[in-house]
């Protein structure tokens, strides 16, 4: 089973990835942009869905770091704001794809199955 590192500060929004996504990968949670780039080394992940705005390191700089080690790691940015403005930063960052909040799981899997399949 390939696993998928959630890095996502809200216990709502983290449960629901965990409901859209746990009956098909290994979820691992991240809390914070720091705790997703220890947990990109330390746990292996197949796949990161990466929350733009978190405390103690939000999403863009974690992916940054994240691909100074791992440039190949498919990161999806998950955020709140749809604006292309913000699309456009996570794009540059190093993210592959994006997603806008509320979260669908038609839209997530998609997401996840397109890039775990182009790997
Ligand atoms: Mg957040």
């Amino acid at each position: 089973m390939k696993r998928i590192l959630v890095a996502e500060d809200n216990d709502s929004n983290f449960l629901l990835m965990n409901f859209i996504l746990k009956n098909n990968y290994e979820i691992i949670r991240a809390i914070n942009g720091k705790d997703a780039v220890e947990k990109a080394t330390l746990e292996h992940p197949d796949l990161i869905l990466m929350d733009m705005k978190m405390p103690v390191m939000g999403g863009i700089e974690a992916t940054r770091l994240i691909r100074v080690t791992y440039p190949d790691l498919p990161i999806i940015a998950v955020t709140a704001n749809a604006f292309d403005s913000d699309r456009q930063n996570a794009l540059e960052a190093g993210c592959n794809d994006f997603l806008a909040k509320p979260v669908t799981a038609a839209a997530c899997l998609k997401s996840i199955e397109g890039l775990l399949h182009d790997a």
